[in-house]
């Protein structure tokens, strides 16, 4: 399997290449050149999951898009990483219904209890085989609202050849997810609060990404969402839920995907160009509906950062769906010079595109099956409520905007709808104790780590700063 930048490179490469890349030289998105049908072998993948689990699944779905890597290591790869002791039971992302024809699916039990774990680990495992196979050394650099700056470091810590540098917004985080990632200790981690918002820091590690001297010179890679092996992990649970939910493989489902960065529900728009039976994409957005607005609209208006709001579901507080290109890629036809100008062109000039009246908009449901809806934090704070009444269960703040946006679709008597379970209450208490009057449950792993010491070094959203810091990091080593 070769890969293509979405802005039309005429370069192809090799899986293991991207998966140290990231960002496409031109500033595209790499995606594969085709992504293979697996109609005729779903009833074997099923019974693959169910024989012999999710890390044997991973290989077969991940064996698809990696041809250099060996079978033997690939395995080994995967049964490395989604492991009972990882994500804490055999299913690994097991699903429960929660009331007729809505289930959940549960993707943040690993050990930053949200569903970048998912990916990032097997991403951890990737980075250290491959670059022990090279002889090579890589920096990260990433952006984080909370989650992927946990989930990256608690997957890179202690792994040999990595450095992660990793970007928040100052204050921005809850203070459990300040204390998951600022109490690391490693050597091999830098925390790194910048004062603004999301949107600066991943414009900063874009900025330091097309810097190509200075990306070259200090192996900057990244491990953001736009990375194609992060999605790749992520189609595998797409099946994983497709099999618990269904008991034969003409059944459809849909999902429900609490989105921000387009990068979950774009691993489901893999796994349905697949074949696998998905008949709805439902992207729930937060108050931040850059994303509702395109799927009711067709229009794509990204907000500056000063228009980002700050809500109680803060993962999905994102103004650039970093992962939408890969999408309307495919939605073009893969016409990869029309994507250029969109994305290059019209969006610098005029801060939007327009798509409303094109007919491979219009057909967009039909073809792609992406529909949307919206959840604000009162809708938040009323279905963690009803959810509890109903079902005792506690779900936290992104689960609430993705319940709360299939409830509004889900008919019950319709296919089963899947919701993705994106973290645990835990991480967003501040919000349960709004809605329901005490703290959630708290994992036991957890007591007591807002009181460890913190490690994090605060910086003005200014790239030249942030490549100072690494200059020096790097040299002292
Ligand atoms: C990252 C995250 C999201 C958004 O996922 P995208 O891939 O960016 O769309 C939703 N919920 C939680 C808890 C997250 O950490």
């Amino acid at each position: 399997m070769l890969y293509l930048s979405t802005r039309g490179d005429p370069a192809r490469k090799r899986f293991c290449d991207i998966l140290l890349e990231g960002l496409a030289p031109d500033g595209g998105l790499y995606l594969p050149e085709h992504y293979p049908n697996i109609t005729a072998s779903l009833p074997q993948l099923r019974t693959i999951y169910q024989q012999q689990g999710y890390a044997e699944l991973a290989f077969a779905i991940l064996s698809l898009y990696i041809d250099d890597i060996p079978a033997s290591d690939l395995r080994a790869l995967t049964h490395n990483t989604y492991t009972k002791a990882v994500f804490g039971t055999d299913a690994i992302t097991p699903v429960r219904e929660l009331e007729k024809g809505l289930w959940l699916e549960g993707l943040s039990n690993g050990p930053t209890l949200a569903f970048k774990d998912m990916a990032m680990q097997l991403l951890g495992n990737l980075f250290e085989y491959e670059l022990t196979r090279r002889g090579a050394e890589l920096n990260i650099l990433g952006a984080t609202s909370g989650d992927t700056g946990s989930a990256a470091e608690y997957a890179m810590c202690g792994k040999q050849g990595v450095r992660v540098f990793m970007l928040s917004p100052h204050g921005r985080m809850s203070p459990f997810q300040q204390a998951q990632m600022f109490s690391l200790q490693d050597a091999n981690i830098y925390n790194i609060a910048i004062e603004g918002v999301f949107d600066d820091c991943q414009d900063i590690v874009k900025a330091v990404s097309n810097d190509l001297t200075f990306k070259q010179q200090y192996k900057i890679g990244t491990v953001n969402s736009i990375n194609w092996a992060r999605l790749l992990a992520q189609v595998v649970y797409y099946f994983a839920g497709y099999f618990q939910a269904t008991t034969t493989d003409s059944e459809q489902v849909s999902f429900t995907v609490p989105s921000g960065n387009f990068g979950n529900i774009c691993a489901g728009h893999v796994a349905r160009q697949m074949g696998l039976p998905i008949k709805q994409l439902v992207v729930a957005t937060n108050e931040n509906d850059v994303l509702d607005e395109f799927f009711k609209t067709g229009v794509y208006r990204p907000r500056s950062s000063a228009n980002t709001l700050e809500t109680s579901s803060p993962s999905m507080d994102i103004s650039k769906a970093s992962n939408f290109e890969r999408f309307v890629f495919d939605l073009l036809g893969r016409d990869s010079a029309e994507l250029k100008t969109l994305f290059a062109t019209t969006l610098a000039e005029q801060g939007y595109f327009d798509l409303s009246a094109d007919p491979r908009f219009i057909a967009q449901e039909e073809r792609f099956g992406f529909v949307s809806g919206k959840s604000t934090h009162p809708d938040r704070l009323a279905t963690i409520r009803a959810v509890w009444e109903q079902h005792q269960q506690e779900i936290d703040t992104h689960t609430a905007d993705g319940v709360k946006v299939a409830r509004e679709i889900h008919k019950p008597d319709a296919e089963p709808m899947l919701v993705l379970e994106t973290a645990l209450p835990i991480k967003f208490s501040a919000t349960i104790v709004e809605a329901l009057g005490r703290e959630p449950q708290r994992p036991a792993q957890f007591d007591g780590i807002e009181a460890l010491p913190k490690r994090v070094q605060v910086l003005p959203a200014d790239v030249q700063q942030v490549k100072t810091l690494i200059e020096k990091a790097t040299q002292v080593a």
